[in-house]
């Protein structure tokens, strides 16, 4: 088991989450509301049943299938991201802002970073040329500082 911190959702997530469903025509639900704070309370990048287990604290009847159903719903909708960095797990990010992530083949933690040079970046006139370009991002993996330091101490 992965500890996670939690933070609050700040109430520009809150405000963004409530226009989103406005603007798509869906209602802000307790229920969707709920799961969304616990994904964007969260910074790591947990897959739906983290997702599942966090929101049955709050939420004790909700299902498996309504979590699932509703991560896709704001994948959908632009409030987060679904990153298939593991072949057998989808995980999800509500930052929508743009950065990349380190991916630790040790532990599987994913952790953000940013890299502004590569985000203003030209593309290569081939990808110009292919189409249009929605979202670039890159994952490194490695083994992460806990890990490395784990393995020294041994
Ligand atoms: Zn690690
Ligand atoms: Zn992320």
């Amino acid at each position: 088991m992965s500890v996670h911190q939690s933070k609050t959702p700040t109430p520009a997530q809150d405000q963004a989450f409530v226009e989103a469903f406005r603007t798509a025509g869906l209602k802000a639900t307790h229920q969707r509301l709920t799961i969304y704070r616990e994904l964007a309370s969260r910074d790591d990048h947990p897959s739906a049943e983290a997702v599942f287990v966090g929101v049955r604290a709050k939420l004790p009847t909700v299902a498996l299938d309504t979590v699932y159903r509703t991560l896709k719903t704001f994948e959908d909708m632009n409030l987060a991201k679904r990153l298939d960095i593991f072949d057998d797990q989808a995980r999800f990010d509500a930052n929508m802002e743009p950065h990349h992530h380190c991916v630790c083949n040790r532990c599987d933690k994913i952790v953000d970073f940013h890299w502004d040079q590569f985000d203003l970046l030209t593309l290569p006139g081939s990808a110009e040329e292919w189409g249009t370009v929605m979202d670039r991002s890159v994952v490194f993996r490695g083994i992460c500082r806990d890990c490395l330091l784990r393995s020294r101490g041994k």
